[in-house]
C-alpha cells in the first residue's frame, strides 16, 4: 500500500479485513507512524527487491504518479511486472468476481467524474435517492472509501464520485450508470497536460464499460465521448445532458435552457422541471448538475416529479451556491469553493444584484475572466492580506478593501437593498488568512448569521 493518508490507510485497513497482509509505505514519517500505531507493517517500497514479495501494489489517489516525474515505486511495480491498482480498481474487481452475490437485486454503482460539479451531482443525486425511498450510499471523493462502505440493501444504490487521479489508475471501473459532468482544463500538472487528462477522464467510458452512460455535451470531449459510445444517435445507452444546447434527433437527451430542464425520447419530451423554482440548484452551471443528476436517476425509471420533488428538498452542498439566509429580501450565499477565477466566475452569473465578496491567495492567470462575469456585481468588498492590491485589478467595479471578512460582511449588510444577493466567492485561495476553503466559508456563515441575529 503506497500512500497512508486518510484514504490510504482506510484501504489498508480493508485489505487486511479481507485476509491480506498488506505492506505499507509512505515517504513521510507522521503517516508512517499512525499506521504502525494500527498494527500494519511498514517497508520502504523503493528499497532493491522490494517488489518480490508484493501481488499487487495499490496505490493512493494523493500520490502523483507520472507527472511531473514517474514516481519510482510506481515505476518498479511496473517494470517487475507487479500489477498496480487503487481502491477502486479493487472495489470493482471484487464486485466482478461475486462480492454482492447475497442479493436477489445487487446494488448498482454510479460513478460520477468530468471538470467542474462531481461533488454536487453526486450529492443531489444522492438525495433523491433518500427522497424516493431507495437505500444509496456516497463513496469515493466524497463520503467513505469504497472499500469502507456498507453495501446498500437489496435494489440500493453505491454513487461513487471519482477523480481523473482515481479513474488514471483503477485496474477495473465497471459501473452500472457512469456520469461525466463537463470538460474543462485542470489538474493537468499531474496528467503531463490535456491529452493525459481527457485520456484519464476517459477511461470511464471505455469498451465494456458502463451500461448507460450520461455524458455532458456542452464541450467537444463530452460530444466525442457520447459519439463513440453510442452507435447512432438514438442508442439507449447513453444520455447527452446540456445546459446551453436545444435538443436535436431521436436520442435520449435532458437539457436544460432559460431554467427549464426538458427530457427527451425518440423526438419528443416526456418529462420537465422549472429549475428557476429550485433554491438549492442557482445557475446554469447547477442546472448542469441538474440535468446529469435527473439523467441518472431516470436510468432506474424515477418519476420525472419524484425528482422534481427531492430537487426542491436539496440544500445544495456546503460552500458551494450555498443559500445560507435570507432576510430583508437580501439573499446571503456561501461559494467559498470558488477557489479559482472560473467558478467565481460561474457563481457570478447565477444571480443579480450582487455584493461581492472577494479576495485571498491570488492564483496564476489574472483576474480576466471573472472581471468578464461580474456584469451583475453592484459592489466588491475585498478581503485577504493583499486586499487593496487585489482591489486594484477588479477594473470597473466599484470595489472596497475590507480585509478581513467581518468588516466586509458588515459593510454589505449594510449597504445591501431589497433583491441583492451578498456572495461569497472569492476566486482566490484562502490560506492567505484559513488553513482551507471550508474555514473561510464557515467563518462568512458565522459573521452573516450573527450580524443578522439569526
Ligand atoms: P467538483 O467536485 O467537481 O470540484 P463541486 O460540485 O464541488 O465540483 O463544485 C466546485 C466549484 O465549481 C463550486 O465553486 C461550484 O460553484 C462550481 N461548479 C459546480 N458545478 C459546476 C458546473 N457544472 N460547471 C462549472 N462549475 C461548477
Amino acid at each position: 500500500m503506497l500512500g497512508l493518508g486518510r484514504s490510504g490507510l482506510s484501504t489498508a485497513r480493508a485489505l487486511k479485513a479481507g485476509g491480506a497482509v498488506p505492506v505499507c509505505w509512505d515517504d513521510n514519517p507522521d503517516a508512517r507512524a499512525r499506521a504502525e500505531a494500527e498494527g500494519f507493517d511498514c517497508a520502504d517500497l523503493g528499497r532493491q527487491g522490494a517488489m518480490d514479495d508484493l501481488a499487487r501494489l495499490v496505490v493512493s489517489p494523493g500520490i502523483p504518479h507520472l507527472y511531473p516525474a514517474p514516481n519510482p515505486v510506481i515505476a518498479a511495480a511496473y517494470e517487475a511486472g507487479v500489477p498496480v491498482d487503487n481502491d477502486i480498481g479493487l472495489f470493482f474487481r471484487s464486485l466482478a468476481a461475486g462480492g454482492w452475490e447475497q442479493f436477489d437485486t445487487p446494488p448498482k454503482v454510479f460513478a460520477i467524474t468530468g471538470s467542474n460539479g462531481k461533488s454536487t451531482t453526486s450529492a443531489l443525486i444522492h438525495h433523491c435517492l433518500v427522497a424516493a425511498g431507495r437505500e444509496a450510499q456516497l463513496a469515493g471523493n466524497i463520503g467513505r472509501g469504497v472499500l469502507d462502505i456498507d453495501p446498500p440493501g437489496d435494489g440500493g444504490v453505491v454513487v461513487l464520485e471519482l477523480s481523473s487521479y482515481q479513474t488514471d489508475l483503477a485496474r477495473a471501473l465497471t459501473p452500472d450508470v457512469a456520469v461525466f459532468t463537463n470538460f474543462s482544463p485542470d489538474h493537468l500538472d499531474r496528467h503531463g497536460g490535456i491529452g493525459g487528462y481527457f485520456a484519464a477522464k476517459r477511461r470511464l467510458f471505455a469498451e465494456g464499460g458502463p451500461d448507460r452512460a450520461v455524458i455532458g455535451i456542452d464541450e467537444p470531449e463530452g460530444r466525442y465521448i457520447a459519439d463513440q459510445l453510442g452507435e447512432g444517435a438514438a442508442d439507449d445507452r447513453v444520455i447527452r445532458i446540456s445546459a446551453s444546447r436545444k435538443p436535436t434527433g431521436p436520442g435520449w437527451q435532458v437539457m436544460a435552457r432559460k431554467g427549464f430542464l426538458s427530457e427527451w425520447r425518440k423526438g419528443r419530451q416526456v418529462g420537465s422541471i422549472d429549475l428557476r423554482a429550485v433554491a438549492g440548484l442557482p445557475g446554469a452551471h447547477n442546472h448542469q448538475n441538474a440535468c446529469a443528476a435527473y439523467a441518472a436517476l431516470r436510468t432506474l425509471g424515477i418519476a420525472p416529479r419524484t425528482i422534481e420533488q427531492a430537487f426542491h428538498s436539496f440544500a445544495g452542498l456546503p460552500h458551494r451556491s450555498q443559500l445560507i439566509a435570507e432576510a430583508d429580501g437580501v439573499r446571503y450565499v456561501n461559494d467559498s469553493k470558488a477557489t479559482n477565477v472560473d467558478s467565481a466566475a460561474k457563481a457570478l452569473s447565477a444571480f443579480p444584484n450582487i455584493r461581492w465578496i472577494c479576495g485571498g491567495l491570488e492564483k496564476e492567470g489574472g483576474l480576466d475572466a471573472v472581471i468578464e462575469a461580474a456584469g451583475s456585481v453592484v459592489k466588491a468588498y475585498v478581503i485577504g492580506r493583499e486586499a487593496a492590491a487585489f482591489a486594484v485589478k477588479l477594473r470597473g467595479i466599484e470595489a472596497e478593501v475590507c480585509t478581513d471578512m467581518e468588516t466586509a460582511v458588515r459593510r454589505a449588510i449594510e449597504d445591501a437593498q431589497p433583491g441583492d444577493t451578498v456572495l461569497l466567492a472569492p476566486a482566490a485561495a484562502s490560506f492567505d488568512q484559513y488553513d482551507s476553503f471550508e474555514r473561510r466559508g464557515e467563518d462568512f456563515t458565522a459573521r452573516v448569521t450573527a450580524a443578522l441575529g439569526l
